[in-house]
């Protein structure tokens, strides 16, 4: 399952390569977060401005997406084992 190389957390990652809104004065840092389970699967995600098409992508595809760590904001995610 993915997991963070700096702080560990392996339940929820986020995308940073998807759209999100910006009509907003604070538009969220990510447009599309996923919840994982123990073994690695996307329980949910959450769309923050990312379009359907985007979140169906990613859902098929989640190393190629979720590039970022949501708690610490590291770049670093380890999608081995
Ligand atoms: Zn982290």
């Amino acid at each position: 399952m993915p997991r963070c190389e700096s702080c560990g957390n392996s339940s929820v990652l986020a995308s940073t390569l998807t759209s999100r809104q910006t009509e907003t004065a604070n538009p969220p840092p990510y447009g599309l977060l996923a919840n994982f389970d123990q073994e690695g699967r996307i329980t949910t995600m959450e769309c923050q401005g990312s379009s359907l098409d985007e979140a169906q992508a990613a859902f098929e595809d989640p190393p190629a997406f979720f590039n970022t760590c949501p708690v610490c904001g590291s770049g670093s995610i380890n999608w081995q084992n």
